[in-house]
């Protein structure tokens, strides 16, 4: 397939040398970064994706999707489609759909679960939403660069799966980390910790596959000083999101409230940006009930 691919930062620039190495002619476009071995680069969004079948984002937040997508639609052939994997509000989402769906073309947003490792390794999960046609037409290029792409109904369904997921990851690991940090003052150790509650009822992804404590359970950010992984202030974007969208939907979040305010204190006021969000178990480690 011919494919335009923008956005290629630490995410993107994976994904697109996975699909140039698969054998697609992949032309990509950045305002800073190189194009990665294989991409050809191009001199603008819309050179992109002219002439591309399908046409790939991958960028920081819904504004500057809205504005990438202003250049790149009218540029797109009748019948590509357009697939947006950053991660942004639902209502971007459905407002870009609108527009390409209005110009004949197709839309997915398919925002990605996985990180910069699943990117490398092409084993991302794409929350997918849009129309069936669509997710057929490139199921070829999802199963490239990921695992697993799950089709959760119409324009802007990928974001809110994306949300939701990335809400219930945000409290877990606040739970893990506390009730780790917990655990060191009551004596336990961390191993015991692990070992049990990998186990037990308390078992989750964060504590299974993730584990915030260095040297206990598989290896993870926290083995590598908790560089990231997942940023602290990429998660902080998301339980924003995710809280935007419950107050849109009138939904009641009050434990994703509660990770929002936790998390963004910790980027804003305390030492937590540019570490992984799992370095939360350090901060919990250094404080006690009064702060
Ligand atoms: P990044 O900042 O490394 O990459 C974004 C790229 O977009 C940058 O290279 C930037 O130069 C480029 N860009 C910005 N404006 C542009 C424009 N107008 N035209 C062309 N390029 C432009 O971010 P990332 O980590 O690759 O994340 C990308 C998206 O994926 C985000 O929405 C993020 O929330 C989501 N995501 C990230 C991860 C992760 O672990 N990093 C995991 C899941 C989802």
């Amino acid at each position: 397939m011919e494919i335009g691919f923008i956005g290629l930062g630490n995410m993107g620039a994976p994904m697109a040398a996975n699909l140039a190495a698969a054998g697609h002619n992949v032309r990509g476009f950045d305002t800073i970064a190189d194009a990665p071995e294989g991409v050809t680069r191009a001199s603008s969004a819309a050179e992109a994706a002219k002439g591309a079948d399908v046409v790939i984002t991958m960028l920081p937040n819904g504004a500057i999707l809205r504005s990438v997508a202003t250049e790149v639609i009218p540029a797109m052939a009748q019948g590509a489609v357009f697939v947006d994997c950053s991660t942004v509000e639902v209502d971007a989402a459905r407002e870009v759909a609108k527009q390409a769906e209005a110009e004949g073309l197709g839309w997915l947003d398919a925002p990605v679960s996985g990180g910069v490792g699943g990117a490398a390794g092409g084993t991302l999960t794409f929350m997918v939403g849009g129309s069936e046609t669509a997710f057929e037409t490139v199921q070829p290029l999802f199963e490239i660069m990921g695992q697993k792409a799950v089709l959760c109904g119409p324009a802007g369904n990928g974001q809110a799966a994306k949300i939701c997921n990335n809400m219930i990851l945000g409290v877990t690991m606040i739970a893990t980390c506390e009730a780790f940090a917990m655990a060191d003052k009551l004596g336990l150790s961390r191993q015991a910790m692990f070992d049990v509650v990998s186990t037990s009822s308390g078992y989750s992804w964060t504590m299974n596959a993730y584990c915030p404590a260095p040297g206990v359970g598989p290896q993870s950010p926290a083995d590598n000083g908790y560089k990231p992984g997942f940023a602290a202030e990429l998660m902080v974007k998301d339980l924003g999101l995710a809280q935007a969208a419950a107050e849109a939907a009138d939904a009641d979040t009050p434990m994703g409230a509660a990770a929002l305010a936790l998390y963004r204190q910790f980027v804003e006021d305390e030492d937590g940006r540019g570490q992984d969000f799992s370095a939360m178990l350090p901060r919990f480690e250094s404080r006690g009930r009064s702060g």
